[in-house]
């Protein structure tokens, strides 16, 4: 049973900002309350003040810009993300992405921020977005400050923001040229949470198709998302082949330290890691070639 609290509801930002400034830790921010009510309802978080940020519109807009690349408010649905035709400007993976995380019921309910803001490690949009090179903006009533998606979450469940701030925006630079990006997760049921998730992202230059630089994300194998910074070195610089690719998820498998729980054991983990960065290495490299092919041709 979920115990009792006192609902607010702040129609702007600078509202929303005042009442977190004054309950602080008596408080709790809701978004779509698609994770938040599960630890509410399991008494995990029990709140003297839950201040509902829904309906404030002004963080609610997905806008691009061929210069500034996306800016996502953070209380945009998973599912208008999913639908934005803004997507189709080089953003086809965070939509790809949308379109597996959760059911359409979730996804047109949960938010952006409040999946990032819940710092699952399994939660899907991080990993992307740390392929992606994104960056978060966060407010209180001081001001302003912005951070990459990779230093935002800190811990299992625990990200930078201070107690008296809200997520407010997501940064997705324009991708350089020549460059693919990917993503896929393993889940035991359709809809689900990743068992393992995998993002990449690969920047070929020109002419020589070696491999300008890479990302490679992994979800639900450590406290948060994490970069397998050993496995990007492998393919650094490099001409990428199959082989190359299996090498790079070999090394991958060994970098992280996955847990054992109800979903997989840590071995298990181990071994999609090894399959998934080459799989959807491969992916990212022939999206790479695609947006290279389109650019000679333009
Ligand atoms: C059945 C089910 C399946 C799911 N499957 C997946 C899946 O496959 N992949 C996946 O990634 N996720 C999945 N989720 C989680 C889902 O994506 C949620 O939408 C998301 O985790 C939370 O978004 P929300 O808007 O509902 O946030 P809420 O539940 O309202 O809030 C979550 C947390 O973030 C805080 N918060 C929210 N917004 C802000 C903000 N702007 N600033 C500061 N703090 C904020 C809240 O205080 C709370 O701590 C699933 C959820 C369910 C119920």
């Amino acid at each position: 049973m979920i115990r009792d609290f006192r609902y607010l509801a702040p129609k702007t930002l600078e509202e929303a900002l005042t009442l977190l400034n004054e309950y602080r830790d008596e408080c709790k921010i809701i978004a779509g309350g698609q994770s938040l009510l599960i630890l509410m309802r399991q008494g995990l978080v029990t709140p003297e003040y839950l201040i509902d940020i829904k309906g404030i519109s002004e963080l609610n807009y997905v806008q691009s810009d061929a210069k500034e690349g996306l800016r996502i408010g953070a209380l945009t649905t998973h599912r208008a993300i999913e639908k934005s035709p803004a997507m189709k400007n080089g953003f086809s993976v965070l939509a790809e992405m949308e379109h597996r995380l959760a059911s359409i019921q979730t996804r047109n309910w949960g938010t952006i921020g409040g999946n990032i803001c819940h710092a699952d490690p399994a939660g899907d949009p991080t990993s992307v977005l740390i392929a992606l090179n994104a960056t978060v903006s966060t407010a209180n009533l001081k001001g302003k400050r912005n951070m990459a998606v990779e230093d935002f979450c800190l811990n299992f469940f625990e990200t930078a923001l201070e107690p008296d701030e809200l997520l407010t925006e997501i940064q997705v630079p324009p991708a350089p040229p020549r460059t693919g990006a990917a993503y896929t997760k393993f889940n035991i049921i359709e809809s689900d949470m990743a068992t393992v998730g995998v993002a990449v992202s690969i920047s070929l230059d020109a002419g020589q198709e070696l491999c300008k630089d890479i990302r490679i994300v992994l979800g639900a194998c450590a406290p948060t998302q994490v970069r397998a910074k050993q496995a990007e070195g492998v393919l650094r610089g490099e001409k990428i082949t199959d082989n190359l690719l299996k090498q790079a998820g070999q090394v991958a498998s060994q970098e992280v330290e996955p847990i054992s729980d109800i979903s997989a054991s840590e071995e298990y983990r181990r071994e999609l890691v090894k399959v998934l960065v080459a799989r959807v290495g491969h992916e990212a490299l022939a999206r790479a070639r695609q947006a290279q092919e389109r650019g000679l041709r333009t």
